[in-house]
């Protein structure tokens, strides 16, 4: 099955209009993509037609929401290839590695212990685990990427030790596009003994992610990059796992019972879930499943490779730029520098043509330390991008480059 670009194109209102009195050209989708109509409608349909508090009430209202909320976990746990009760609705990705670290990493790790990150993390992979080892005595080690932006595997598999408890790796690095071999990465994490977590959230807007395939022990990603709303995000964890765990936040909803004396905590998924949720985020966080599941994900992988095939190609024959980051396999984000301007020059001129990327750090300081660099200029494509917006960006980037000359 093809990806009908421009059907998907029409599927989203804010790609109508224009920007700086030019068609506007989205390419900032690994910060947070676009909502399609579906989504929106979903998330005002529920507002009109089904509000009220979940899980506590006894009326029609309610109970409704209350499935609302049930059907979206159903939804996105069999997106994920997970069960509904090891899914488990946060706010967005910092959000799910935080409770991990809180509740498992409180537990499980303590002094002398290490948890294994590597060089291209996100700052929301890093230092959750900085604060957990400075509380509780442990070490976090770093293992090293190559000059393409691939992970050292062998580094990898030397720097786990007995004293390892947990490594936490990107799946896909949203500075590089760096797809990581995470069952492999899992394999080598249990042989030692250890979990694995992963930051999922640059991997499933683009590919099929099957947690159980992957082996892994935590998955977390966020609904904003998913084509879903902000304010929602989701950590699966293994049952086993979540079960033996204790709660991350304490209040309404996530207890059996409550006195002075002794709380009694709810099962899983809910003993994470205290207080009220984003219900009308997880009806669009459903839709947005719906609506990726409806395009297919491997149709989706397939556009946005040839996307990043083309667009590097012609990228790379504009003079000054290097990319940096050539993995394999490698998502569809292109972070490069062009000499003599500086990336936020780039960012300020595309925008006058009406195209929108992303400069900076892209909250990976220690990465651009590795590259040697204090920023980059990153495109990021998703579904509805098109091999016009590529060359809109190179055109945009050969007028940059021509302005500083
Ligand atoms: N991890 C990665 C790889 C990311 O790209 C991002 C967002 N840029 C995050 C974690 C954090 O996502 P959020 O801000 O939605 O929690």
């Amino acid at each position: 099955m093809r990806l009908d670009v421009e059907r998907v194109r029409k599927d989203f209102p804010i790609l109508q209009q224009k920007s700086h009195g030019k068609p506007l050209v989205f390419l900032d989708s690994a910060a947070s993509a676009q909502k399609p109509q579906a989504v929106i409608d979903a998330v005002s349909e529920f507002y009109s037609r089904s509000y009220a508090n979940v899980h506590r009430g006894v009326y029609e209202l309610s109970l409704r929401a209350t499935e609302v909320l049930e059907n979206a976990r159903r939804k996105v746990a069999s997106f994920i290839g997970g069960e509904e009760r090891e899914t488990i609705f946060v706010r967005n990705a910092t959000e799910a590695i935080n409770l991990v670290a809180h509740s498992w990493g409180r537990q499980n790790v303590s002094r002398g212990d290490e948890i294994l990150i590597t060089h291209m993390e996100h700052h929301a992979n890093i230092v959750p685990w900085q604060l957990l080892c400075e509380e509780v005595g442990a070490r976090l080690v770093v293992a090293p990427i190559d000059d393409r932006g691939q992970l050292d595997l062998h580094a990898f598999e030397a720097l786990l030790s007995p004293r390892t408890r947990l490594a936490a790796v990107c799946h896909v690095s949203n500075t590089l596009g760096t797809v990581n071999p995470v069952a492999e990465l899992a394999r080598l994490t249990h042989a030692c003994g250890a979990r694995l977590l992963v930051d999922g959230a640059q991997a499933v807007p683009h590919q099929r992610v099957d947690v159980h395939g992957l082996d892994c022990d935590f998955y977390a990603f966020s609904g904003h990059k998913l084509y879903g709303p902000s304010g929602i995000g989701v950590l699966w964890g293994r049952a086993e796992l979540l079960e033996s765990m204790p709660p991350f936040l304490g209040g309404g909803d996530m207890i059996l019972s409550v006195s002075f004396e002794q709380t009694l905590y709810k099962e899983i998924p809910y003993k994470f879930e205290a207080g009220t949720p984003d219900i009308a985020g997880a009806a669009g966080l459903a839709a947005a499943v719906d609506y990726l599941e409806n395009l297919s994900l491997e149709a989706i992988s397939r556009h946005e490779h040839d996307l990043l095939e083309y667009a590097t190609a012609r990228l790379a024959s504009v003079p000054g730029l290097r990319i940096l980051g050539s993995a394999v396999p490698k998502a569809a984000v292109i972070s490069f520098v062009l000499a003599g301007v500086h990336p936020h020059d780039i960012g300020t001129i595309l925008d006058q043509q009406g195209i929108a990327i992303r400069t900076g750090h892209h909250c990976t300081q220690p990465l651009m330390q590795r590259l040697g660099v204090p920023a980059t200029a990153r495109a990021s494509f998703a579904i509805y991008n098109t091999r016009e917006d590529a060359d809109a960006l190179v055109e945009a980037v050969e007028t940059a480059r021509e302005m500083f000359a």
